[in-house]
């Protein structure tokens, strides 16, 4: 029953457990309980511990957000003990375990969401929990997806299922231009859908386009000035309300929520802004892969290689599963002792948003991560762009073609489709070339201007005097203040 005299709506939001989806999501929690509106963040024992630095911000600050933890079905599932997000599966085994192992917290989340008096004003679900669809349905809560890739790429993905371009090719590797778009985008099928051509994957891609079909609405972290032209077709394309409600990671505005975000680091983010500060401004390369890509030890050691040549300040980001003894030993022969002046290697989670924010960052050499390319922006970042997989490709096409703000290293080929007998995929000649153009060459000022810009009107856009996602965030509460529960 619809509460009018409730000014507080009360938005339930259900992320996917992966690093890259959990953290937006939280920043939009915080956004919406700033911004006059209650929320309760569903989540599970081993998330929630990652992020108890921010818990613990949120209760002092009483902030009205409720952190809600449904056991993860981790021994049901298939998956180890603990093993409750996707950057802690211990091999690629796993990983359809993971998919499918968020759907049995249907139950819980319906118990718990059935306690809840008065209920919810609205349910906001990551578009990889299509599931939740149901339990809202049943319940009678309205219902609005989260899509964490951009706008560029959801309407590229689209535009190519609506002329069937996925039924007529054959050859995952032929090239083709994305239809009805304003840019000539071309790409192959490996890389524009990654892991979602796998045929088991087809049913999970399925169920994701059912459960956005039967929204009341969808929103984006993206902002409206970023990729104007896609969000505007995307919104005609659905024909139902988008609410363009990013860059989320632009509410982290202190030191404090930039170096707690996702995780505890695994280095003091005090230390990275000393070893920052004794940089030249603009010098430094920031290399670093988001929370699930891993690298085989060949190609880090061909990175270090790269890192090496090029001969400039870095600091590079390794996950703790990469640094098997092989890599290990070889880091200590010598390498990390030559660049020890001008290395900062960081062994596991890294506070990249402190990073990234310090003047003395010139480049990001990134798997084109949304969060990760949207951070880039909000500090005006320029980038070298090595997509691996998912939607990476295509974001690609969009920062390097389309918006001008980096150069590609020249991956062609998606992590997904290679074989262990595939040796390196980027060679440490191609990283110095791409190093040298963003960070020496003609094309880095160009960039770094254009990049420039483009982080002010992400400033402007959260601002409150007419920025479009500050409006934007009044209408999708007042929509549901209205409309919800
Ligand atoms: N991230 C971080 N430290 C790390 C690795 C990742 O803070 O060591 C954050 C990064 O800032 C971003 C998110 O994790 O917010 C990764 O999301 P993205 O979309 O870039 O990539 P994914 O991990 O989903 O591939």
């Amino acid at each position: 029953m619809k509460n009018l005299h409730d000014p507080q709506p009360h938005f339930i939001l259900v992320p996917l457990v992966a690093q890259g989806h959990l953290i937006p999501m939280l920043d939009l929690a915080r956004l919406l309980a700033e911004r006059g509106a209650r929320a309760s963040f569903i989540t599970t024992p081993v998330n929630a511990y990652r992020v108890r630095a921010v818990v613990d911000r949120v209760k002092e600050s009483h902030l009205p957000i409720r952190f809600v933890e449904l056991p993860f079905p981790c021994a049901e599932a298939g998956l180890p003990d603990g093993c409750e997000n996707f950057d802690l599966l211990p091999s690629e085994d796993y990983i359809d375990a993971m998919v499918a192992a968020p759907k049995l917290l249907r139950g819980p989340l319906e118990l718990y969401l059935r306690a809840q008096k008065p209920g919810p004003s609205c349910m906001i679900a990551d578009s990889c929990n299509p599931w939740t669809a149901e339990v809202a349905g049943k319940l009678g809560i309205p219902r609005v997806v989260f899509h964490g890739p951009s706008c560029f790429y959801l309407l590229s993905t689209h535009n190519i299922i609506l002329h069937k371009v996925n039924e007529r090719i054959t050859d995952e590797f032929e090239p083709f231009l994305v239809p009805d778009l304003p840019h000539q985008v071309e790409i192959n099928l490996a890389q524009a859908f990654g892991w979602a051509l796998r045929s088991e994957s087809e049913k999970f891609k399925n169920e994701i386009t059912e459960a956005e079909s039967t929204a009341d609405g969808i929103v984006i972290n993206s902002f409206d000035d970023l990729e104007p032209w896609y969000i505007e077709s995307y919104r005609k394309a659905k024909g139902k309300n988008v609410w363009t409600i990013g860059p989320l990671c632009l509410y982290n505005k202190d030191f404090g929520d930039k170096a707690m975000r996702g995780n505890e680091a695994s280095v003091d983010g005090h230390a990275v802004t000393k070893w920052l500060d004794s940089m030249e401004p603009g010098s430094v390369l920031y290399v670093g892969f988001g929370s699930i890509g891993r690298a085989r030890p060949l190609q880090l050691i061909e990175i270090a290689c790269g890192l090496e040549a090029s001969n400039r300040p870095f600091i590079w980001v390794i996950k703790e599963v990469e640094m098997t003894p092989e890599v290990e030993k070889w880091m200590s022969k010598g390498f990390e002792e030559r660049t020890s002046s001008r290395g900062l290697i960081i062994r596991g989670w890294a506070p990249q948003m402190v990073i990234l924010s310090h003047s003395a960052v010139g480049g990001f050499l990134t798997h084109c991560g949304w969060n990760s390319a949207l951070e880039a922006i909000a500090a005006g970042v320029p980038l070298i762009t090595w997509p691996q997989f998912a939607d990476q490709f295509l974001n690609e096409k969009l920062l390097v073609d389309v918006l001008g703000i980096g150069v590609p290293v020249g991956v062609k080929v998606p992590i997904t489709h290679l074989s262990e007998d595939d040796g390196v995929m980027v060679r440490r000649d191609d990283i110095v070339n791409a190093v040298s153009r963003l960070m020496d060459g003609e094309e880095g000022e160009p960039s770094k201007m254009r990049v420039t810009k483009l982080q002010q009107k992400a400033t402007m856009a959260m601002n409150e005097g007419g920025g479009s996602t500050y409006a934007n965030m009044a209408n999708l509460i007042q929509y549901f203040r209205e409309h919800g529960n």
